[in-house]
């Protein structure tokens, strides 16, 4: 976040913002300016990938599925819009530490004497370490004692839109999104890495809600993607994983995706036009009773 900060000190704070006198690397300073660049960022990032999403990816049939709610992508928004300020209090007092130099984030690739491999390395450990970390925080807050005060307003949506991605209680999103942080004060990693993997992980977040049920053939057994959260939104039990299903296998929650067997939401929605269309034959509603309450859980 440094980098961040001291762009944003050049071009902006220090010649437009702050008084000449207030040197930069004031903690109260960086604080002030880490807060506003986070929320913006999260914002910008939330909207930009969030409003593409859902106007050239996301299935908008699945609106019609009785269970997506009404007024909901506006509510979802609304939910995103009122947590991102609270969230960004505790994740800008680790990005503070980690700018007063306390992570192991470092900036030349020649440090490491294998310095390519390690950066291509250090990629993979941050996919594989925050998905293990991310499953076990997902998993704990499903459990009875504070499911539903904190984790229970994600699960409101059953049928997500790309904007759920970001709906959370402030407590939980922060919690799910731990992992990223404490990453590079346990192992070094490359500053711009380190910001790609930022704006990757928030793509990832809003792509698990897409609506987009397909996974290349090849990848089917290992990716968690939509299809799998999706399904974890409607059932709670299952999926909980970010990236990989590596963790729900060994947790022993993973569940093959309903979209995969052609019995997913967007199968019920084209299900229930077909019967509608047919209704005037008279045998209307077979599958209401096919997928009403069978596929679906309520907490
Ligand atoms: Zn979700
Ligand atoms: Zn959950």
């Amino acid at each position: 976040m440094d980098l961040v900060l001291s762009i944003a000190d050049y071009y902006f704070f220090t010649p437009y913002i702050y008084p000449a006198t207030w040197p930069e690397d004031t903690i109260f300073r960086q604080a002030i300016t880490l807060l506003i660049v986070t929320n913006l960022g999260a914002y910008i990032l939330y909207f930009f990938f969030a409003t593409l999403s859902y106007y050239f990816v996301y299935d908008h049939l699945l609106m019609k599925h009785p269970q997506f709610l009404k007024n909901q992508v506006s509510r979802e928004i609304t939910h995103c819009v009122q947590s991102m300020p609270w969230m960004s209090i505790p994740t800008v007092s680790l990005f503070l530490l980690e700018v007063r130099g306390y992570s192991k984030l470092y900036d030349g690739v020649g440090e490491f004497p294998y310095g390519w491999f390690q950066l291509v390395a250090s990629v993979l450990s941050f996919l594989f370490f925050t998905d293990m970390l991310i499953y076990w925080i997902h998993r704990g807050l499903h459990h009875r004692l504070v499911y539903k005060r904190l984790h229970k307003p994600h699960h409101i949506w059953k049928i997500p839109s790309p904007f759920a991605s970001h709906a959370f209680h402030p407590l939980d999103g922060f919690l799910q999104s731990l992992p990223y942080h404490i990453y590079p004060f346990i192992f070094p990693l490359h500053k711009v890495v380190y910001l790609g993997l930022y704006i990757l992980v928030n793509i990832w977040t809003i792509s698990i809600h897409n609506g987009d049920f397909r996974v290349p053939q090849l990848l089917k057994p290992f990716i968690n993607g939509s299809a799998h959260h999706t399904d974890h939104h409607m059932l709670f039990d299952y999926n909980y994983g970010q990236y990989f299903t590596l963790w729900d296998r060994i947790g022993g929650s993973f569940r093959n995706p309903s979209s995969f067997e052609r019995n997913g939401p967007l199968n019920y929605v084209k299900n229930m036009a077909e019967e509608k269309h047919n209704s005037h034959g008279g045998n209307g509603y077979k599958n209401e009773k096919l997928f009403n309450g069978e596929c679906t859980k309520t907490y």
